[in-house]
């Protein structure tokens, strides 16, 4: 109740004119407006940077159906020194990747509009000019914040000449995550990612947007919820872990609640807390391992599997065996006590930022009661094995008068993406929110 009080407040003051450019939580307005319409049909690029994957795809809306279809998509790896060199480099590599996909998709010819789901604060003037604030989860490549990634991505192209783009749109995945799942469930508003980062987005009063003109109708907020801390706000509720891995990162003393929560994080912390009670000689009797002591050698994804319910305690073995730990069926059980603590703690501070979304939307309408639904996305939500239970039974909780309904998203970054560069570009394809 106290996180979910204060993140409240800190929305208003993202929201505010003049209290925005000091506060924690950017409210960024996305330029995504609610729109009905007809339908359109047309093929559609999508960019999808800084998620799992950086992926490219290739979408088809037909109209006779109203659906929106993934013709092909493609990984390209990005290697790890490319995230941390120049942002030349970076979007080089995008629009050659790009360009290989043309290739394959025999689109070469063809001057298709884009999507560019590009998941990291951006302060958008419009729906194709979008400056990065900063980069987040790991990314921190040079000559890129502060400027229009729609022109660094177009003059890479441009530098290549072998091909070429129509119309921009860019979108945060929060936002293409909860337009993919508007399509299938009209009173979606709300779009959350809980995956390498964390983030959510929702429909905001035009009124309240004081940063954009216009008092009518309602207005996509990209929340940059990840930043909710980054002004001190939750020192007292940071742990001795917490502040270490916020020290080890690229982006110290930013993105404090995003290092809580999500996967980029959790494995990490886990790790800490192992190294800890080892010192403390109770785990292992007291001796620890090359690996254990290793940032990111505790992989996130061994959290989920250690929490399984089944397998669980076996999976947890074989890990400390791997990781060189000699171990006891006790350590095992408290090894799996550490994960359940660390990811309940993420799910429930996810479910305090959810619940302020949800009564902000509820006393925004003058509500009693709202009925609303939340797209969702992210490793982390799909894959762990209880994350995604926790979250909901803490959002009851917290917002009794929401009645919330959780929807997986389908390649919201995708094909969310394609929907909003469909909107965007006055194609009257229907969007009914
Ligand atoms: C970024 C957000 C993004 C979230 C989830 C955060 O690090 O700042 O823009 O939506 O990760 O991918
Ligand atoms: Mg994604």
């Amino acid at each position: 109740q106290e996180v979910s009080a204060r993140l409240k407040r800190d929305f208003s003051r993202g929201l505010g004119k003049h209290s925005h450019h000091k506060a924690p939580v950017k409210m960024l307005p996305t330029f995504v407006r609610a729109t009905p319409d007809g339908t359109e049909k047309g093929d559609f690029l999508a960019l999808d940077l800084g998620g799992t994957n950086f992926r490219v795809l290739h979408v088809r809306v037909v109209e006779e159906q109203q659906k929106v279809l993934k013709m092909d998509s493609q990984i390209c790896a990005i290697p790890q020194d490319m995230m941390l060199g120049t942002g030349e480099q970076l979007f080089d590599h995008i629009a050659a990747c790009l360009s290989d996909f043309l290739v394959s998709q025999d689109l070469k010819g063809q001057t298709l509009p884009l999507g560019f789901t590009f998941s990291f604060p951006c302060e958008q003037k419009e729906i194709d000019k979008s400056i990065l604030i900063r980069w987040t989860k790991g990314f921190n490549c040079s000559g890129v914040e502060g400027k229009d990634v729609v022109k660094l991505l177009k003059e890479a192209i441009h530098r290549r000449g072998d091909y070429d783009i129509g119309s921009v749109a860019m979108v945060n995945d929060t936002v293409g995550t909860m337009m993919s799942c508007g399509y299938r469930d009209q009173s979606c508003e709300i779009g959350m990612i809980i995956g390498t980062g964390t983030n959510a987005c929702y429909m905001e009063e035009m009124k309240n947007v004081k940063r954009v003109e216009g008092e009518d109708g309602r207005m996509c907020i990209n929340t940059e919820w990840g930043g909710f801390g980054d002004d001190g706000s939750l020192k007292d509720i940071q742990t001795e872990f917490d502040r270490v891995v916020d020290k080890m990162s690229i982006n110290t003393g930013v993105h404090t609640f995003e290092k809580m929560i999500s996967g980029m994080y959790l494995g990490e912390i886990v790790r800490l807390v192992l190294v800890k009670l080892t010192e403390d000689k109770l785990l292992f009797k007291g001796q620890s391992s090359e690996a254990l002591k290793t940032p990111g050698r505790f992989e996130t994804k061994f959290i989920s599997e250690i929490e399984e319910q089944d397998n669980g305690l076996e999976n947890a073995q074989n890990i400390l065996t791997k990781l060189g730990l000699k171990w006891e069926l006790v350590d095992s059980r408290v090894v799996r006590l550490v994960c359940d603590t660390i990811s309940s703690r993420s799910a429930r501070l996810c479910a305090a930022a959810l619940a302020t979304i949800a009564n902000r939307i509820r006393v925004n309408r003058g509500l009693d009661h709202l009925k609303t639904t939340v797209g969702v996305d992210g490793t982390v939500y799909r894959k762990h094995p209880n994350f995604s239970d926790e979250l909901k039974a803490t959002v009851r909780l917290l917002a009794p008068e929401c009645d919330i309904t959780f929807l997986v998203s389908e390649d919201g970054s995708g094909k969310g993406a394609a929907m909003v560069t469909a909107v965007a570009h006055e194609s009257p394809f229907c969007l009914c929110m």
